[in-house]
């Protein structure tokens, strides 16, 4: 069946996650890809808790949900919340739609009641049915009255019909046909009075508007099961776009080692979010041409069903990484403070009263370091040295470049040039150097190494003049004095 929903208007899609695990890159995925498409035509994003396994519904679950959308700034437009911001729509909230929903298809002979008992269904299948016998389809309106006033519970199960085709449309795929009898007589309606995820996904979508459905390809599946109960209800089925797997680079499925973590593990990790949002836009979807590094307004700009990929999507790691060490070194530094301070603070390198009292020197320190960075946790695990005097000196590094009997010498003359220089700044510390250097007839390099090592305790880091001025005359002449001591 296709269907005549354009692309071109305003776009309802609906984000509408079980809240039955952790919410992981593949349901982020999903939901970025919805809101995408909402905001690139002007349209809606509508979030809907599917909460109608109450069995599997968990509260970790809709709370990791919640924290991981508000962290990667995907934002709702509506909900049933009078006043103030409004809340998701819940489907256990909203039973009475759907067992309506449910009475007219009975009514309509479409749907039926059965009273097989689970242990009944279960013999089926030790039996190696695959699907339901349809054993409760043709019981005639006393025996079913019967039963009721027996007492005997049932579920409601949708009458597919025996005969025919159902075909459905997806935008990446094209066509897929399923034969009807080989799809099982579904159940719609459970003995609790929940309805199943088929009857209430499918009710609430039409009633809400839903133009588009944007979700996973394990979803293919079941999508002949929706196109028959709309074609029951009369109604024109939405747009389907089924997105590809996201695979680990083996080729595997997406395990924990992969990124299979909840998205707000990210965030401990040391990502942005900015950098996760770009990433996962990219799997499974590209602009078209080469750009990776694109920002939120980009993505909307760009977006587009057509360049969704039917090929698994590859999660690769060291990609994320080098996105994020992009907006690492694009941020400005006030937007970086409070997450290097977090982390900072988390490895015990300085107070919460100290970030406030040197506020500007750890600015300074946030430019200097931040295009270095792949994850905001490299803020303390590269950088400590701009917080406290280096504690040791990397040996291998000590061993190289520091030469006993000239070393020593040359970097207390230096020290002794430095503690009268004004100012001190990134050029005027290299001149200095340079010419200390020169005086004792050496390359210029046989002083930046040890300096180096002596005023960060490491062999690398930012460029060593600019460092020298960050960390200030008193630091850097103290740090040089007592190179000279320890290692001299
Ligand atoms: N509740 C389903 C899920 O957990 C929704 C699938 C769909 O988008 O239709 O993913």
């Amino acid at each position: 069946m296709t269907s005549n929903k354009s692309e071109d208007t305003p776009a309802r899609v609906r984000f509408a996650p079980s809240p039955t695990g952790m919410f992981h890159v593949g349901s982020a995925r999903t939901a970025l890809f919805n809101w995408l498409w909402a905001r690139h035509t002007g349209g809606q994003f509508i979030l809907r808790v599917e909460d109608t396994d109450q069995s599997r519904t968990t509260d970790d679950a809709l709370d990791s949900l919640m924290d991981g959308l508000e962290w990667l700034g995907l934002d709702w437009d509506e909900g049933p919340g009078v006043g103030g911001p409004c809340g998701p729509y819940v489907q256990s909230e909203r039973l009475e739609t759907y067992s309506s929903h449910v009475d007219m298809l009975v009514a309509d002979a479409q749907a039926y009641r059965c009273f097989c008992t689970p242990e009944r269904l279960a013999s089926l299948r030790e039996q190696g049915l695959k699907s339901y016998d349809r054993h409760c389809r043709d019981l005639t309106v006393d025996q079913v009255e019967e039963k009721l006033e027996g007492g005997e519970t049932a579920v409601i199960r949708f009458r597919v019909p025996f005969e025919g085709t159902t075909t459905i449309t997806d935008k990446v795929r094209g066509d897929i046909t399923t034969k009807n009898p080989v799809i099982d007589d579904f159940v719609i309606l459970k003995s609790d009075g929940f309805p199943t995820y088929h009857l209430a996904n499918i009710v609430d979508d039409q009633l809400m508007g839903i133009t588009h459905v944007l979700r996973g390809e394990e979803w293919i599946p079941s999508t002949p099961k929706h196109v028959l109960l709309y074609q029951a209800f009369g109604w024109q089925p939405p747009v389907f776009v089924h997105v590809p797997v996201i695979q680990g680079k083996d080729g595997k499925k997406l395990s924990k080692r992969h990124g299979a973590m909840a998205v707000t593990d990210y965030r401990e990790g040391g990502l942005l979010p900015e950098a996760v949002v770009n990433f996962v836009a990219l799997l499974g979807w590209s602009p078209g041409d080469d750009r990776e590094h694109m920002r939120l307004d980009e993505l909307v700009a760009a977006f587009s069903i057509d360049r969704i990929l039917a090929k698994p999507a590859v999660f690769d790691e060291e990609k994320l990484e080098w996105l994020n060490g992009e907006y690492l070194s694009n941020a400005p530094a006030e937007e970086l403070f409070d997450v290097a301070r977090q982390s900072w603070v988390d490895e015990g390198l300085v107070t919460q009263a100290e970030c406030v009292e040197r506020r500007d020197y750890l600015l300074k320190v946030i430019d200097l370091v931040k295009s270095r960075l792949r994850r905001t946790s490299d803020f303390s695990g590269f950088v400590g040295y701009f917080l406290s005097d280096p504690a040791e000196y990397e040996p291998k590094i000590a061993k190289k470049r520091w030469k006993p009997d000239q070393t020593a010498l040359m970097v207390a003359a230096l020290a002794d040039s430095y503690e009268t220089l004004d100012p001190f700044t990134e050029s005027s510390t290299e001149e200095t150097l340079r010419t200390c250097a020169e005086s004792a007839e050496l390359s210029a390099g046989a002083l930046i190494h040890p300096v180096r090592l002596a005023v960060s305790g490491v062999g690398i880091g930012p460029s060593l003049f600019e460092m020298l001025e960050v960390l200030g005359r008193e630091a850097v002449v103290k740090r040089l004095r007592a190179a000279v001591a320890q290692l001299g």
